[in-house]
């Protein structure tokens, strides 16, 4: 194996620990503990098993947890109360609805109803749009968590040819456009794109948000790229990226493993959003 494997654990460790010294800062400035809510509404296991992580990361970096576990039964006009009601509660900065939804309720009108000031995903159409106008605001975790990991890499994004596989508002969508505020060329492949290999082949920087366990391998890599892949497939004998791990880091420079590279990532950068919101928040009532 030739590449250089991107380590997510270490690079998550080192912004979890930066945040945890703002968090104390912050406090000391302002005599207040800044409050990330989790909603998490019936009893997926994978979701309990992220919110369990994301209220103990919380808490470790000096945070205040407040979580509301709510009945799968839960009607749609209920649940966009409880958001727009912690929209407006003091005590909360940063908000984080679980998803996936049970089919019932309609994601969008959840994550529209979401203060924008307190979106620690990034996914209302307000920090969406600000994203779009290339004046971001909270940007979505995962793909602030791949731009830190360029940066700890020390990539050059500039003028670099990027292509991101994947089109997702939660991925590939805000991935590229951050690539692009980096001045990186940008391509967007997804589920039509004509020739997957040939297009990714002229990537410098190849992010990977497909779903679709090792789609890509070797031939879509160009020798000498850097590989991050974020996918997060479940199979029988484990976790799997969207990327042949073992047969494209024979061909690129530098890959994230699955796992342990881009997931420890979007823990670490939703704590760093919460404080980020924390700040806009006494900020805007000075
Ligand atoms: P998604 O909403 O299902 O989007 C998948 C994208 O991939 C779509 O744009 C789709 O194209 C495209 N696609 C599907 N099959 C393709 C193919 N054969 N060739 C080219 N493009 C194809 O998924 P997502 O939410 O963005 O997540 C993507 C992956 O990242 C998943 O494995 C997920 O588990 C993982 N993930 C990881 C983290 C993390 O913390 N590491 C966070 C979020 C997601 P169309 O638009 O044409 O359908």
């Amino acid at each position: 194996m030739a590449a250089r494997v991107i380590d997510g654990k270490a690079v998550a460790a080192a912004v979890r620990e930066r945040v945890k010294v703002d968090v104390a800062a912050y406090k000391d400035e302002t005599g207040r503990t800044p409050g990330l809510a989790t909603v998490l509404v019936g009893e997926d296991p994978a979701s309990e098993i992220y919110i369990r992580n994301k209220r103990r990361t919380t808490e470790e970096v000096g945070m205040r947890s407040i979580h509301h576990g709510i009945e799968a039964s839960i009607r749609e006009e209920e649940l966009l109360d409880l958001v727009r009601g912690l929209g407006e509660d003091d005590d909360v900065d940063g908000i984080l609805v679980q998803l996936p939804l049970p089919a019932h309720i309609d994601p969008d009108a959840v994550v529209a109803a979401i203060n924008p000031q307190k979106d620690v995903d990034g996914l209302t159409p307000v920090n969406a749009g600000l994203l779009a106008h290339g004046t971001p605001g909270l940007v979505p975790c995962t793909p602030a968590g791949v731009m830190e990991l360029l940066a700890h890499e020390g990539v050059e994004l500039e003028g670099a040819e990027a292509v991101v596989v994947g089109r997702s508002k939660l991925v590939g969508v805000p991935v590229a456009r951050l690539l692009l505020a980096a001045n990186a060329t940008v391509t967007i492949c997804h589920s039509r794109t004509r020739d997957l290999d040939a297009t990714c082949r002229r990537a410098d920087v190849l992010v990977a948000a497909v779903g679709v366990p090792r789609l890509l391998g070797a031939e879509a890599v160009k020798p000498g790229a850097v590989v991050i892949d974020v996918g997060m497939n479940r199979l029988e004998d484990g976790l799997a990226g969207d990327v042949d791990y073992e047969a494209a880091a024979e061909v690129a420079a530098a890959i994230t493993p699955v796992p342990g590279g881009v997931g420890p990532m979007t823990i670490a950068m939703l704590l760093s959003n919460a404080l980020q919101a924390a700040r806009l928040r006494t900020t805007s009532q000075q």
